[in-house]
């Protein structure tokens, strides 16, 4: 089973992909942290990325591809990955396909969490408290979610048109998420 789970930022990604790891075995793989890890290390492409991410740019999809791409060729995580925050371009989704293919792997559902930018607000100055992010800030929350609104629609199309999509309210509180998660990984899973 390959998961994608997609939202602006502040929808629960995270959280919800920890529930998902934890209750279907699955390995998330988050860009975000892959890249804040690289600027943690500050490593040549650390040093490059700092400056985008902290304005709540999106890094390039060569970057982020090649980051995946080292993750999905391992076979330990062989049809058993979550990913969390990839892609975010259409050209994302078309390289995540690819590379899939390659591996004779495929997405078995896209769970997106709609929240409002009310929420987003709110739930990012709660963060801000606990993990200390750079770009966890009001104005930087409300440049993700414009970031976010620009480029997300044409990758929302793209897995309607496949079937894969299913909307979530992420307005509702973690414990109704995941219940809802589980009931359609579990459907699928058949
Ligand atoms: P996240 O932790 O998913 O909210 O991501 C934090 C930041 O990392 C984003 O605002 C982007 O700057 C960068 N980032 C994470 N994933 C991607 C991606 N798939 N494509 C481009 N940039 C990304």
């Amino acid at each position: 089973m390959n998961v994608v789970i997609f939202g602006p930022p502040g929808a629960g990604k995270g959280t919800q992909s920890k529930f998902i790891v934890n209750k279907f075995n699955l390995y998330q793989l988050s860009t975000g942290d892959l890249l804040r890890n690289e600027i943690k290390n500050k490593t040549e492409l650390g040093l490059k990325i700092a400056s985008i991410m902290n304005s709540g740019e999106l890094v390039s999809d060569d970057i982020v591809g090649s980051l995946i791409e080292k993750f999905i060729s391992n076979e330990n995580y062989k049809q058993k990955i979550i990913f969390d925050g990839y892609p975010r371009t259409l050209m994302q989704a078309k390289n995540l396909d690819n590379l899939l293919k390659k591996q004779k792997q495929k997405i078995d559902v896209v769970l997106k969490l709609s929240v409002s930018l009310e929420t987003v607000k709110k739930r990012i100055l709660e963060r801000q408290t606990q993990e200390q992010r750079t770009d966890d800030n009001e104005e930087i929350a409300i440049k993700r979610y414009k970031t976010y609104e620009k480029s997300s629609e044409p990758v929302l199309e793209y897995y309607k048109k496949s079937n894969l999509l299913k909307v979530i309210n992420g307005e509702l509180s973690i414990t109704e998420i995941n219940t809802e998660i589980s009931g359609l990984i579990e459907a699928i899973k058949g």
